[in-house]
């Protein structure tokens, strides 16, 4: 998708600190972190939200839950992660390619919010 920031990252043609990547996804370290771990996993395939995912194989779906699973473990979060999906302009989200956020290494707050 042109002008989609993500693809471009997923491209090469915007730089990135790569963590994982396969056929399906691509998962790299969110430019402003808002934990000691913070990565960002996208699919390859443009899919703007999770309001989209029809758009998306069931394979594709598969592939990003199963990547945030072994990031996590590569990454040492035995304690436990977070994982975020903001959805459209009540969750703020400000990049429209389907992203995951894994938040990790330090206590998170108990409100969602
Ligand atoms: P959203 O607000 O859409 O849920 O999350 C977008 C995320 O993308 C934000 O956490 C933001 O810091 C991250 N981000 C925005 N631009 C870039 C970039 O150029 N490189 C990286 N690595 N992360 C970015
Ligand atoms: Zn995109």
């Amino acid at each position: 998708m042109e002008n989609c920031l993500f693809c471009k990252i997923i491209a090469g043609e915007i730089p990135s600190t790569k963590v994982y990547e396969d056929e399906n996804v691509f998962a790299f370290r969110d430019i402003n972190p808002q934990a000691p771990v913070h990565i960002l996993v996208i699919p390859r395939h443009h899919i703007s939200s999770m309001a989209a995912i029809d758009e998306a194989t069931d394979a594709e779906l598969a592939a990003c839950l199963r990547a945030i699973r072994l990031i996590a473990a590569r990454e040492g979060l035995k304690e436990g992660y977070r994982v975020v999906s903001n959805c459209g302009p009540h969750a703020c989200q400000s990049v429209p390619h389907l992203h995951f956020h894994i938040l990790g290494g330090r206590q998170m707050a108990d409100q969602m919010a």
